[in-house]
């Protein structure tokens, strides 16, 4: 607080009072299943919308819990501190494009830049911490994205492997997370949060090695942005001004400005790095934005070789003829649409659709590589919980779907067996016309094939408020 005061001098004031104001809920919508106006519609939230800058994104204005409604089990939206929205925003991924998110987890901007592409190019998300690479492949997977591969890989490794390819690399960097403590305090949490000036200027030092390693990534006229969620000016506009001082061939962008939009600080650097053009950055305040902070800074490649891309396309074995019968015989039966079987990666057992855009991985940790559709077993094959949440109803010969406040969804959420009249088979249980899960009929009765990791101890409808 006495660094801000110092930084901030009038306007610290309304700096410190917003401390005392209950943070703002924010959802952005999953546009790979429906639109923001489909789903202000649905919603039994009270919703207002973000800003013109985030169409889809709405700040929850009531004391309704919408993490613990089936339609977040669904992927519908992902709960998203509004000012961290914005970040995704200026990104601005075009569909068909390669784009890495070098520092993932748990994925709110890699779900962001998921949407954005529409099934179309590839999303390389990435956390070095293999745990929340994890978390990471949990929530693109109930997001339905398909067209991702997520690996758990330092930077350099990752420049190694790929070299300046990608179209467009978000660094949302590990930092101290002062714009985290206002959050942090409402919700009664002390730890395991730590922060110290000490921590600020390590954060700083990391921040600058993950960002020059970044660069390393991006094609010529791509684009590099860097985020951070903490208010400190040494991991903000110095980590930019070295940065730039670096690698001249980048230049900030002006991004469009939207209503609380603040700038960068010149001021605020050694002088001997000060540059006008940080005032391009983006500095999003408590105070004056509905959310938490955030600081983001768009850079351009500004070498215009328009060199063509040169990834390496990957090598793969496809399955042998026994494991493409089993998985043929569950297609078929299950599966109306064809999927493209020259994109079926078998990897220990486990089935996937690679992506279109596939990308040599040499020895990269990965966690997901496309969309797991399943597991081979002797003779059957086991659908995987992924594929549910990326198909809609048409695409599945069988669909069991209900309202969202029926007892049928409630029991199916705790992971139970349920009676329901039609045809025995694998099929789709869906909430509302959304795929939620997998389910077997057999003899009028649903058994349950919910993953137990995600199952409810009890009936959701009495925890919702
Ligand atoms: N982008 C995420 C989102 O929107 O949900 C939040 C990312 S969080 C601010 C920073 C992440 O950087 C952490 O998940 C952390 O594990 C990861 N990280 C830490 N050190 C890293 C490094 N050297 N390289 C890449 N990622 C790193």
């Amino acid at each position: 607080m006495d660094r801000m005061a110092g930084l901030l001098g009038e306007e610290f004031a309304q700096f410190a009072q917003s401390y005392d104001e209950t943070p703002a809920v924010g959802l952005r919508v999953n546009t790979l299943k429906l639109s923001a106006a489909d789903f202000s519609t649905l919603s039994p939230f009270a919703l207002k919308a973000v800003g013109r800058h985030e169409p889809d994104g709405f700040l929850v204005t009531d004391a309704s819990k919408p993490g613990s409604h089936p339609y977040h089990a669904a992927g519908l939206f992902y709960l998203q501190e509004p000012s961290a929205m914005v970040v995704g925003g200026l990104v601005a991924a075009q569909p068909g494009e390669l784009v890495l998110d070098l520092a993932a987890a748990p994925g709110g901007k890699a779900t962001h830049l998921a949407a954005q592409l529409q099934g179309r190019g590839l999303l390389l998300a990435n956390d070095v911490h293999t745990g929340r690479a994890r978390l990471l492949a949990e929530n693109l997977e109930r997001w339905g994205a398909a067209n991702t591969l997520i690996t758990s890989a330092e930077p350099e490794h990752l420049a190694a492997q790929f070299g300046p390819i990608f179209d467009r690399v978000l660094v949302d960097a590990p930092c101290s997370g002062e714009g985290m403590l206002r959050k942090l305090s409402f919700a009664g949490k002390s730890g395991p949060f730590e922060w110290s000036e000490g921590m600020v200027l390590a954060c700083s030092r990391r921040q600058t090695a993950v960002l020059h390693t970044a660069a390393q990534l991006v094609k010529p006229g791509g684009r590099l942005v860097y985020a951070t969620c903490t208010f400190a000016p040494q991991e903000n506009e110095a980590v930019i001004a070295q940065f730039l001082r670096e690698f001249p061939q980048y230049e900030l962008i002006d991004p469009p400005r939207f209503a609380g939009f603040g700038a960068g600080r010149p001021s605020w650097v050694d002088p001997s790095l000060a540059d006008d053009n940080l005032e391009k950055c983006v500095r999003l305040w408590p105070h004056l934005f509905p959310g938490e902070g955030h600081f983001v800074a768009v850079m351009q490649h500004m070498d215009d070789e328009k060199l063509q891309r040169f990834e390496k396309p990957l090598k793969f074995t496809p399955p042998g003829k026994k494991e493409l019968a089993v998985w043929r015989a569950f297609a078929d039966e299950v599966l109306p649409a064809d999927l493209a079987e020259e994109r079926l990666l078998l990897v220990n057992g486990r089935l996937y659709l690679l992506p279109e855009l596939a990308l040599e991985t040499g020895k990269l940790h990965l966690i997901r590589y496309g969309l797991l559709l399943g597991e081979m077993g002797k003779g059957h094959f086991r659908p995987d919980h992924a594929l549910a949440l990326a198909l809609k109803p048409e695409d599945v010969a069988l669909t069991a779907n209900f309202a969202a406040d029926s007892d049928e969804i409630a029991a199916y959420w705790q992971g139970l067996d349920f009676a329901s009249a039609g045809p025995d088979g694998w099929l789709l249980v869906a909430v509302h016309g959304f795929g939620l899960g997998w389910g077997k009929r057999v003899n009028g009765r649903i058994k349950n094939h919910y993953p137990r990791g995600l199952r409810r101890n009890r009936d959701w409808r009495l925890e919702i408020r």
